[in-house]
């Protein structure tokens, strides 16, 4: 074998920067002349509507939402905060009345100099506190379907109702990297892949922005790039505990979606509320100052997440004081606090600490220059609130069939043993499961309400997995029973027996039962898990309704992997269906009865064991028996499906796979291509899928790497060439001194069960 050689080309990584002066530029600093300190620091605070808001319960009711008049003279009057979040207590309302307290906000808050309030909100998978807005998969989901614009449109129509709910910033796309199935905001992500989560979240940028970063468009809102940087894969699996990452692993896998979406123009940045290698994100200038500012060159609102300047004090303990924790935050690079209910001791300490000369004024300067530039370009200053009746497509038909398209595009088909899929329409099913008739399951959290109570209420008119299969085949042919059901007192994991008895008798009469298993909904902590296996309940419940004999189509409806290999070898059809949204029932009746071939491909590796969670991209040595005679041992990598893995009701050959030069120069360009061709008797998707593998480097090199993906159709008997096109940064990794190199060796391409080489000289 050639073994890499030790010449090594390494990467200028610095942003280019340039200074031009622009119009608005001219405006923010007239206006920043004008400000006191006071005012300055107000504009740094963001607060959540509950603090304004008359009487914390009343938002969940359904009285009308009323100001408190108290509350807003204290915060805009005396404090002229700047901006305002959604609650955690909040409750879908319609567009109009959205309308009508934003521009409330705006007539109370805009202060002597006129500024506007800048209102965010987290429309992660559409406009979450909207009724009437339209659902689409959460991001995992998205991910599955591999088709990028398709994943483009549905953030372009989250902008619009957005901005039809007044509302012009979101806080999304979600880019952290989701490889640890524990982490309770799996679903959030675009799953595993660095790349996949880079070429999606570049999409997605311009899907909410528009293509030319217009956010002054009314239909365009600003988005907010999340959680910076290494969320998501804290030791204990669980939300905002301690991660270890190195270096080098934060800038090989959670840096490049980051870096892309800058460099597509996103306009701001919230940061990871926990802590790495013991510094909290939120007071390490290393990270927020010379990576992400100077590094990477961001321009962009640097926003705390929830409460997490209170965190450095109260939390993490490197603060022994609010004040300090102020200091500690604002230094290290925050622009604006996210802080909730606290803005009285934030605006005064922050307020005493430039006056002690603890931050310093042109510090706070630029934060606010930022914050009024932002607020600029969305326009705000001509228009505070969009007015709904400007929206006629909100909720429209249009917008729906994009969202159920996803849908389809996403769920993806694990097993089919003897084509048990797609059913015939004549048959009986059963349609069984704590998650066969609940719109909430299909949505997850971030939907009508935080944690996704409220979803069965404001999403009665849609199919669940049980209505949407009696609409299609009739509702004498398809029973629903339960068996299990989640209890609806907030406690999201408990279960409790629902006829099961009567369930399973009921299954020795039908032809296939339609088993829905998986998880209740969840956002963020409360999805903190102490076991990856779906449920004792609904694992016994699978294995009796095995024992019937009967065949079973196990769909799972889940937030994130559980595991389900204690009984999977029994179950005829596996679908995934991720949180689909308000038409996945419709999509996942179609898929089952065959009016629609499944495309999906799994955005995670779906593991088998609770200690074997290792990554598709992993190190040889994870996989591979090693020095064979030396030290020879399997290592037990072993999923229950693999990333990228997704069946079809078709069958797609490859053929050809050719690349355009065996020997490269690192600033190449290799064209890569491969015939596809649908084999199979009806039209069918396929997303096509390149990996990468450097053979040897000076670092243990990843097994593959995900480097390319096009979705296709194909009609029976089609055939289509797929062209890539790889150059250094599909080559290079991140070496043992952090730095991007592209080493001369051997490197192999897996498209399918084909594979091909080439050599960097
Ligand atoms: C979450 C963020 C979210 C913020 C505002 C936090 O708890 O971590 O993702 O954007 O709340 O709702």
């Amino acid at each position: 074998f050639i073994i890499t050689s030790l010449c090594s080309i390494q990467f200028n990584v610095l942003a280019q920067t340039k200074t031009t002066i622009s119009p608005v530029d001219v405006k923010v600093n007239a206006l920043l002349q004008k400000m006191t300190l006071e005012e300055k620091v107000g504009q740094m605070a963001q607060i959540t509507l509950d603090v304004i808001t008359k009487g914390k319960d009343r938002f969940t009711s359904d009285e009308p939402v009323v100001l408190d008049p108290k509350m807003l003279d204290l915060a805009f009057g005396k404090y002229k905060v700047g901006s305002v979040l959604n609650t955690a207590n909040n409750r879908a309302r319609t567009t109009e009345v959205w309308y009508n307290i934003i521009s409330e906000i705006q007539k109370k808050g805009s202060g002597r100099l006129n500024i506007p309030i800048i209102y965010g909100i987290d429309a992660i998978h559409g406009v979450t506190y909207t009724a009437g807005a339209t659902f689409f998969p959460q991001q995992i989901g998205q991910a599955a379907t591999r088709n990028i614009a398709l994943i483009k449109e549905g953030a372009k129509i989250t902008a619009y109702e957005t901005r039809a709910s007044g509302i012009p910033w979101n806080f999304a796309p979600v880019l952290d990297l989701g490889p640890d199935p524990r982490f309770p905001r799996i679903w959030e992500t675009y799953g595993e892949d660095p790349f996949l989560t880079s070429e999606i979240g570049k999409a997605v940028i311009k899907g909410y922005e528009g293509d030319d970063n217009n956010i002054s468009s009314p239909f365009n809102v600003a988005s907010c790039l999340k959680h910076f940087l290494g969320y998501q894969v804290a030791f204990s699996g669980k939300d905002r505990t301690p991660a270890i990452i190195s270096d080098q692993a934060l800038r090989e896998y959670h840096l490049p979606a980051f870096k892309a979406a800058i460099a597509a123009g996103a306009h701001t940045i919230m940061i990871n509320s926990g802590l790495i290698n013991g510094v909290p994100v939120h007071a390490n200038p290393k990270l927020l100052t010379n990576l992400l500012r100077n590094e990477l060159g961001f321009k962009g609102l640097v926003v705390t997440d929830w409460g997490d300047i209170e965190n450095l004090y109260n939390r993490d303990r490197v603060a022994s004081s609010n004040k300090e924790a102020v200091m500690l935050a604002i230094n290290a690079g925050i622009d604006m606090s996210m802080i909730a209910y606290q803005f009285e001791p934030f605006c005064d300490d922050l307020v005493a600490l430039v006056k002690e000369g603890k931050v310093k004024q042109s510090h706070i300067d630029e934060a606010v220059t930022r914050i009024l530039k932002l607020k600029f370009k969305l326009g705000l200053f001509e228009t505070p609130v969009t007015n709904f009746k400007d929206y006629p497509k909100f909720g429209s038909k249009e917008f729906e069939l994009a969202a159920y398209q996803t849908a389809a595009e996403s769920i993806t088909l694990l097993k089919n043993s003897n084509q048990v899929l797609p059913l015939k329409k004549d048959i009986k099913v059963l349609v069984t499961g704590p998650n066969a008739n609940s719109m909430r399951t299909l949505n997850g959290g971030w939907s009508y309400s935080w944690q996704g109570e409220k979803v069965d209420e404001f999403a009665a008119k849609y199919n669940t997995i049980a209505k949407a299969i009696q609409n299609k085949i009739g509702v004498n042919k398809a029973q629903f029973i339960a068996g299990i059901s989640y209890k609806m007192d907030g406690k999201y994991f408990e279960e409790y027996a629902d006829n099961m008895d009567e369930a399973i008798a009921a299954a020795k009469d039908v032809d296939v039962v339609v088993l829905c298993l998986g998880e209740n909904t969840y956002t963020e902590t409360p999805g903190n898990l102490s076991d990856l296996y779906v449920s004792e309940m609904q694992t016994e419940y699978a294995k009796k309704l095995a024992a019937t004999g009967k065949p079973i189509v196990l769909v799972l409806n889940e937030g994130r992997p559980r595991l389900i290999s204690k009984f999977e070898p029994q179950m005829k059809a596996v679908l995934q269906s991720y949180l689909p949204g308000n038409f996945g029932g419709d999509a996942l009746a179609d898929i089952i009865f065959g009016d629609v071939n499944p495309s999906g491909k799994l955005p995670y590796n779906y593991p088998k064991f609770p200690n074997s969670l290792a990554n598709y991209n992993h190190k040889p040595s994870e996989s591979r028996s090693v020095v064979e005679g030396v030290y020879n041992y399997d290592a037990d990598y072993n999923p229950q499906y693999e990333f990228g893995f997704g069946l079809s009701y078709t069958t797609f050959s490859y053929s050809n796979l050719n690349v355009s030069a065996s020997k490269i120069k690192a600033s190449d360009v290799l064209t890569v291509t491969v015939d596809v061709k649908n084999t199979g008797e009806r039209e069918g998707k396929e997303a096509v899928e390149l990996y990468l593998a450097d053979l040897y480097a000076s670092l243990s090199p990843d097994v593959k790497r995900l480097k390319g993906f096009q979705k296709i159709n194909l009609k029976p008997g089609e055939s289509k060439t797929v062209t890539f096109k790889l150059s250094k940064n599909h080559f290079s990794f991140i070496n043992n001194e952090s730095k991007e190199v592209v080493e001369a060796g051997d490197f192999e391409i897996y498209i399918s069960n084909l594979k091909t080489g080439f050599t960097v000289q």
